[in-house]
């Protein structure tokens, strides 16, 4: 069994590092042998324009998976005409476009904010008096890490923001003062099987996840959660994992997106749940049965961004694993987690505050 992943950044490299122990191969297509899946698994050098690549690198394996959605539709409907593509092409296009993935939302009777599509300056207009301001304007494709995202406080920001993101498709929303923001991620398998890990807690910067904490324990909004995710897998027709940002309000759960893959909130399963993420959208794809999703223990994970802590001295705290994706370092660029694993939260919480004195 091989599997071949688009892309061959760290989170191709974590589903190669938990594909090889269940004996199962992995190729990424990348453009060039430098990304961190190159130091675990061998790369197929490639580009997605060019129609003879894709056509070859399908037929080197098995099933094809990708590890972020802003990839053109046409290459992977291509690939899916000679392997297997998971998650589903409808999974792909409607979560990379945030208009596709409100609408969904609405048709599913899942909570998500007030939104508008934006073409034009008298549309942005209308939605600051119809939805009102404070608000965030978004670019509908491509966005990522906070990035092609304005935030409108009033009128004026409005022109700014315009002038700034203007000839992009956009989406209006209004801003939401959450008490928190959740993730769930979910795994279902060929069969339609479904699993989910605990909710996750997470804490961003400048739009940047930082710092995630699981388990987040509210029964009423895991469930709540679940049924929504379930909705989702069943109109999507998923096989894989599937993660879905939320915010909370008022106790209660407003979708903020979903990402067709693993997720950078996620990463805390490789130590701190029973199977890895990882291995479970390994699994799914490969016609495996799903592995057991609990937490093992309260488990945290720090992102590592633009350089990464000293690695010596993170290892001297006795609950923590070092993760270093081997890339350059850049502002803003994740480079590395740190995951945190403790029975004691008191102690867990500790090792968090640790970790911020440990110099770079
Ligand atoms: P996104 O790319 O949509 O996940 O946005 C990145 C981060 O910006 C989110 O995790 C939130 O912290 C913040 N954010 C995005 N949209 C909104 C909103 N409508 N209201 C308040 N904060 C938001």
């Amino acid at each position: 069994m091989k599997i071949g992943i688009v892309g061959a950044g760290q989170l191709a490299q974590m589903l190669a590092l938990a594909a090889i122990p269940i004996g199962i191969e992995v190729l990424c297509l990348a453009e060039d042998n430098t990304k961190p899946a190159a130091t675990v698994t061998d790369i197929f050098i490639g580009e997605l324009n060019s129609p003879q690549k894709l056509h070859e690198f399908a037929e080197h394996v098995d099933v094809i998976t990708y590890e972020n959605e802003n990839i053109p539709v046409d290459a992977i409907r291509s690939l899916a005409e000679i392997v297997p593509v998971y998650p589903s092409i409808k999974a792909l296009q409607t979560t990379q476009d945030r208009l596709l993935e409100k609408q969904l939302f609405d048709r599913l009777n899942i909570p998500t904010v007030k939104y508008a599509a934006i073409d034009s300056m008298a549309d942005l207009q209308q939605a600051s008096e119809h939805i009102g301001l404070p608000a965030v304007l978004k670019t509908r494709r491509f966005g990522y890490d906070g990035k092609g995202q304005y935030r409108l406080a009033n009128e004026d920001d409005c022109q700014s923001a315009w002038k700034t993101l203007g000839e992009h498709p956009l989406i209006f929303e209004n801003f939401i003062a959450f008490e928190t923001e959740v993730s769930l991620i979910s795994a279902r398998d060929q069969l339609g099987n479904t699993h989910y890990y605990p909710l996750i807690e997470n804490m961003h910067k400048d739009g940047i996840l930082r710092l995630s904490y699981a388990p987040w324990q509210n029964n009423t909004l895991q469930a709540q959660a679940e049924r929504y995710a379930q909705r989702l897998l069943d109109e999507l027709d998923y096989i894989g994992v599937m993660t879905i940002e939320f915010f909370v309000v008022n106790n209660q759960l407003l979708a903020n997106e979903i990402a067709p893959r693993v997720h950078n909130s996620g990463h805390w399963t490789i130590n701190g749940a029973a199977t890895s993420q990882f291995e479970n959208h390994v699994r799914a794809i490969s016609n495996l049965a799903l592995g057991q999703t609990g937490c093992l223990a309260p488990s945290a994970m720090i992102n590592m961004i633009g350089e990464l802590n000293d690695r010596d001295e993170v290892l001297k705290i006795p609950n923590a694993h070092f993760y270093d994706y081997a890339k350059s370092p850049r502002p803003n660029r994740k480079l590395g987690h740190i995951n945190l694993v403790d029975h004691d939260k008191k102690r867990l919480q500790a090792s968090i505050d640790k970790i911020q004195t440990i110099k770079c």
